[in-house]
């Protein structure tokens, strides 16, 4: 048992089941009936502030000493939201230190009012992609656990992330943790493959896509006693819920109308669901931003389950035998999810139930953008002087989907999610600028080529202004 079984426990969701295990207990899905499960809290054991301002006022008040260490991290500032460990224990990097930016150039570019569109920027994380916030939660409990080295399954950004932090976590006899982590074969962008090499993970490319990693990384972490880093992992998605408490913070604490977010595994939407549902059982918040959730074309199966074959969350009663056929379906026609958003290229989204959960709670929607949109969605975060991988311009590319079909008004207060940094995948940016997409490229930016003289260049920039 581990010091705090009485304020946070581990719950099946399986509305049927709901049993209950200690958070002492390394598990990814329940032993009884196979569900996922969230993390839960007892929030009469423990002392949560009255009001959110409280985690604002802690920011900048750093003296040097460990807990304001903790307070400049834009997870464990947050920490009685997520009370799962004592002080002592909390691991971090750096994470969360992220801005809410004010976009209005780029909202009249896409038909929102001035004032009204922000960008949630998490590629400011120190590995660059919003998983730091969940890897800095998942590595508090693998040393809190006594583990020694901890694996996942990745399209790049986790394996990144998961590979700097054990950089950053000693184990309890104080030696660092050895990271392990399986990605796709030729699938995974050069920037967050480079981060891996670097942080000096143990990469092994498996040959197959990434729903094959992930069986690999599962079996392997089952069999050999790996600690799992992945998002069935309910800790990750215990820090991924601080995306949304700094997002409040950047609006004062005012709620927004809509939450975007690209959805590949669905933790982020998982996440983020739960993050306003306990706010609002804690009386922090009076109402809870809706949610659209934006998978690419070529890897939609939550939007082809919502939309096409009507699955919903039902108060936790999900018609599973609609999923199951559809898997069955994807499989006996050998679908595979293919985009140019490879941090979303997911078939069977891990955290689907818990998705379909958000999408109750947050009143939401999905939607999709095929890799033409998804490319001008990230060009226009660039050409705005913002920046992001393909992954996040998903966000943005459905933003403009959404204003189009009226669902999304102009004067409604939107937040994209901005999942990760434009430098994590360079080859998709010059590809859309000066290469083989170029030709259906809206803001397509090519360089010109010019001889090594004077007057050719003054010629081409115009001269003296
Ligand atoms: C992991 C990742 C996603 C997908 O997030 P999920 O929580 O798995 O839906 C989207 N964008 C980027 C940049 C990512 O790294
Ligand atoms: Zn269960």
């Amino acid at each position: 048992m581990l010091a705090m079984p009485d304020i946070a426990f581990q719950q099946c969701i399986g509305t049927d089941c709901a049993a209950r295990f200690d958070i002492g207990q390394i598990l990814f899905s329940c032993p009884e009936c196979g569900s996922l499960l969230d993390v839960r809290y007892d929030w009469s054991r423990t002392e949560v502030p009255k009001s959110l301002s409280l985690f604002g006022s802690r920011r900048g008040t750093s003296s040097g000493n460990a807990e304001a260490r903790l307070n400049a991290s834009g997870v464990w500032r947050f920490r009685e939201l997520l009370p799962f460990c004592p002080l002592d224990d909390m691991v971090t990097a750096g994470e969360g230190q992220t801005q809410l930016q004010h976009a209005d150039a780029l909202a009249g570019e896409l038909g929102v009012d001035a004032g009204r569109l922000f960008l949630q920027y998490e590629g400011f994380n120190p590995s660059g992609s919003f998983k730091d916030n969940g890897m800095a939660a998942a590595f508090t409990m693998a040393r809190r656990l006594g583990c020694t080295r901890v694996a996942c399954a990745s399209t790049g950004n986790t394996s990144a992330s998961l590979a700097m932090f054990a950089r950053h976590t000693k184990t309890k006899s104080g030696a660092s943790m050895e990271a392990i982590v399986f990605v796709g074969g030729g699938k995974i962008a050069l920037g967050k493959l480079a981060q891996a090499l670097d942080y000096g993970a143990t990469t092994i490319q498996i040959a197959g896509d990434f729903d094959a990693c992930m069986r690999i990384a599962e079996q392997t972490a089952d069999q050999l006693g790996l600690y799992l880093m992945n998002s069935v992992n309910p800790f990750r998605l215990e820090g991924q819920k601080t995306i949304m408490y700094r997002v409040l913070e950047g609006l004062n604490w005012e709620v927004p109308d809509w939450i975007i977010v690209p959805g590949g595994n669905l933790g982020n939407s998982s996440a983020f669901g739960k993050a306003f549902a306990e706010l609002r059982e804690l009386g922090l918040i009076d109402r809870i931003p809706r949610l659209a959730i934006i998978n690419a074309a070529g890897a939609n199966t939550l939007c082809q389950l919502v939309n096409e074959h009507g699955v919903r969350y039902n108060g936790g009663r999900v018609d599973t035998n609609r999923i199951e056929g559809y898997y069955k379906k994807m499989n006996a026609e050998g679908t595979r999810a293919k985009t140019v958003a490879s941090a979303i290229e997911i078939g069977r989204p891990v955290n689907l139930i818990k998705a379909l959960r958000s999408l109750e709670v947050m009143d939401g929607v999905v939607e999709q953008v095929n890799d033409a949109e998804i490319l001008d969605g990230k060009a226009l975060v660039g050409k705005y002087g913002y920046g992001c991988e393909p992954a996040s311009g998903a966000s943005v590319a459905g933003l403009r989907k959404l204003i189009d079909e009226k669902m999304i008004a102009p004067s409604d207060r939107v937040v994209c999610i901005l999942t990760g940094h434009a430098l994590k995948d360079p080859n998709a940016t010059i590809d859309y600028h000066s290469g083989a997409r170029q030709k259906h490229a809206r803001f397509a930016n090519p360089p010109t080529s010019c001889a090594a003289d004077f007057d050719a260049v003054a010629r081409l920039i115009g001269g003296a202004r």
